[in-house]
């Protein structure tokens, strides 16, 4: 797993994590960030981001898929301690312009606290 952080100055996540723009935090560690997201689609709706820049989940690969494994791990960590994990959660991704990926940063969201759409699209 890679220690280098890179970032991009025109970034809007790249900017929350610095501090530059505010954010409801809702974890931090060495590698990543989780915050609530201004538009909540869900009464519980965290954005789960590494520190370093990465434009979506279509750039994982073998050399940050430790990172992206951690991630994971911090994401049953968050759900658990938001009351998540028994009602149970959705755990999404989007990358590029058909899936609506409006912030080119790799991002997690975790959307809970009701019952999900069935209709994932
Ligand atoms: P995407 O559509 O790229 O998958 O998700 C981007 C998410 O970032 C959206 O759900 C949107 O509401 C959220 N978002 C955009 N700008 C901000 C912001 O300045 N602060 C926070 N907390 N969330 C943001
Ligand atoms: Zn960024």
């Amino acid at each position: 797993m890679s220690d280098t952080i890179h970032r991009d100055p025109d970034c809007l996540f790249c900017r929350i994590i610095e501090g530059d723009i505010p954010s409801q935090k809702v974890y931090e560690d060495e590698l990543c960030y989780a915050f609530r997201d201004i538009n909540p689609q869900a009464p519980t709706h965290i954005l789960v981001v590494p520190k370093t820049h990465i434009p979506s989940c279509a750039a994982v690969t073998a050399e940050n898929a430790g990172l992206v494994g951690h991630i994971f791990t911090v994401i049953v960590r968050i759900a658990r301690a938001e009351g998540l994990e028994e009602g149970g959660y959705r755990v999404v991704s989007n990358a590029g312009p058909n899936a609506g990926q409006t912030v080119p940063h790799l991002h997690f969201h975790i959307l809970g606290g009701e019952r999900l759409s069935d209709r994932m699209s």
